[in-house]
């Protein structure tokens, strides 16, 4: 009996990369219109030609990447976030969906407090400030890393998005090279405690580390963030941090602790406490 080669792939992704037969089937759609040009539309005209010889050979090769974990945004190139594409790789993290729940607040607290500027720290791909740059292009966002690399990806989304004009790329370790105060900040620091278990799932060893893990309790880059920005924020400034599912009480203390009030916190679309925050209502 004559075995299919895709129907041999299929089972070894829901295998190895614990996912369903319906994500796997669907992934492979992707890798395989990926490696022969052709978009999904077309492999849903002709969806013999997933078994033409020539173009199997090509797909193959992405199909390997993919079956010893890379993910599959690193072998497109590309993510989707906030409805935008923005280029990755493997100088910065992926752009989760669960980090829309913290444009979508700051957005949202932009327009209610009329807020003119606003500081992200940690930028990576540049997915949140330029996301909020392409929705509210009359506010000044300045954005850091520490990774030169990482800043290099955000410019060039951001110029594709034409909102370059709009972002202030910088480079800093976290506040060290920040002068002046803004109205807004907002980060989706790394967050994931060294050890977790959670960075032994498929991809993690793809991403880099600095833009996961944050100390033995995930909390170091929070603390810091949380201790140093009082200095930067102007009187009834907001701060808006994404964290850990299980750091909400954890960021509540320490946002209480550093004389933030209105302190919130959301959940994200899987019901996880995912973004916490709070103002500064006196000036430091
Ligand atoms: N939310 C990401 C994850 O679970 C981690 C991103 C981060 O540490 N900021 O992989």
């Amino acid at each position: 009996m004559k075995v299919d080669p895709l129907e041999l792939d299929i089972n070894s992704l829901t295998r190895k990369c614990s996912m369903s037969r319906s994500e796997a089937i669907s992934e492979i759609k992707i890798l395989f219109g990926f490696a022969n040009d052709l978009d999904q539309l077309e492999l849903i005209k002709e969806p013999g030609v997933m078994r033409d010889p020539v173009k199997l050979k090509k797909y193959k090769r992405v199909f390997n990447d993919r079956i010893t974990g890379k993910p599959v945004a690193y072998i497109l190139g590309y993510k989707e976030f906030y409805g935008l594409p923005f280029e990755v790789n493997e100088r910065v993290l992926i752009p989760r969906p669960d980090t829309e729940l913290l444009v979508n607040l700051a957005i949202e607290k932009i327009q209610q407090y009329s807020l003119k500027t606003v500081l992200e720290l940690g930028t990576g791909s540049g997915a949140i400030a330029a996301s909020i740059a392409t929705h509210l292009p009359n506010i000044k966002i300045t954005a850091t890393d520490v990774s030169s690399d990482a800043l290099e990806v955000a410019l060039a989304n951001a110029i594709t998005l034409g909102v370059n004009h709009l972002i202030d790329f910088k480079y800093s370790d976290w506040f060290s090279e920040i002068s002046g105060k803004f109205d807004l900040i907002v980060s989706n620091p790394p967050y994931i405690a060294e050890d977790h278990a959670c960075l032994q799932r498929d991809g993690a060893k793809y991403e880099p580390s600095i833009a996961l893990t944050s100390g033995l309790s995930g909390l170091d880059a929070l603390t810091l963030i949380v201790s140093q920005s009082r200095n930067f924020l102007n009187k009834d400034g907001w701060l808006l941090l994404e964290h850990g599912y299980d750091q909400r009480d954890s960021c509540r203390q320490l946002l209480s602790a550093g004389g933030f009030t209105s302190l919130f916190d959301e959940s994200d679309l899987g019901g996880n406490p995912r973004v916490s925050g709070g103002r500064i209502e006196d000036e430091s």
